[in-house]
């Protein structure tokens, strides 16, 4: 339950604080990123090319009068990124790059519904997957639940960072650091930028109404990256295997509000 809040009230560091109402919007946006997730996860599996996964989502973002986020954004050509194995982030789908048994794949959706922006990021196995990409999976996967159970009203940012951090690296995994989560709401990115390291106890006091996209991006390897010539595709230096998980969730007076869930 979500209790009334000071609609566009400004907190420290000129950042928005939801109201209620604007929260469901929010929902809507990010319930329709959910059955995108929805899809994919029907439709990752070997033979099948990235480009074939970009035309899916965005059918299901249109067929719910949503338009795709990313489609344009600094220029993006499609309207999902699917970065495979060592690739962390912003992978352009192509009819040339086909799935194959043992891939890890991490897709990134964004869709904006009346004016509210949805983001989340899951990343699948395709068929079967070796017990150490399995485990990358799972420490990122947690990386990212452990930092929602700190996105609550009044403790601070470095909880949130420091938890992720925690959880990932207590797993023999590194915490990407080139890369944020961030604000969302009107924008895909608005204030602040959330890191996935950090200490606790430091960094902006949380309050209801502000609305992260969380992201966790752990590597099996060292953590520094590299941009493909393509001036999009994000990988790790060394080659390991890299995942990606995110959430779009609001801080609330109680429990952390999902909204990238169906
Ligand atoms: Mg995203
Ligand atoms: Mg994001």
């Amino acid at each position: 339950m979500i209790r009334p809040l000071v609609g566009q009230s400004k907190a420290p560091a000129g950042i928005v604080l939801r109201a209620a109402r604007e929260l469901v919007a929010l929902r809507e946006a990010g319930r329709i990123v959910a059955r995108v997730h929805e899809a994919m996860q029907r439709a990752v599996r070997p033979g099948m090319s990235t480009a074939e996964l970009d035309a899916i989502a965005e059918d299901v973002i249109r067929s719910y009068g949503a338009t795709p986020t990313f489609l344009g954004y600094h220029g993006f050509p499609a309207s999902i990124c699917t970065s495979i194995n060592d690739e962390i982030v912003h992978g352009i789908p192509s009819p040339e790059r086909l799935l194959q048994a043992g891939d890890i794949i991490s897709i990134d959706v964004g869709a904006t519904y009346k004016g509210w922006v949805g983001d989340s990021a899951w990343t699948y196995p395709v068929g079967d997957i070796s017990p150490e990409a399995q485990a990358l999976l799972d420490a990122t996967e947690g990386a990212l639940w452990a930092g929602i159970d700190q996105a609550r009203s009044g403790h601070r940012l470095g909880d949130i960072s420091a938890a992720v951090q925690t959880y990932a690296e207590s797993r023999g995994f590194a915490i990407i650091r080139e890369y944020s989560g961030h604000g969302v709401g009107r924008q895909m990115h608005e204030p602040p930028q959330i890191l996935n390291y950090g200490q606790p106890g430091t960094g902006l006091r949380l309050r209801p109404g502000m609305v992260f996209a969380l992201e966790p991006m752990v590597a099996a390897g060292h953590w520094l990256t590299k941009v493909d010539a393509d001036g999009w595709t994000v990988r790790t230096q060394d080659g390991a295997l890299s995942a990606h998980f995110e959430h779009t969730l609001a801080v609330t007076s109680s429990d952390p509000m999902i909204m990238t869930i169906l």
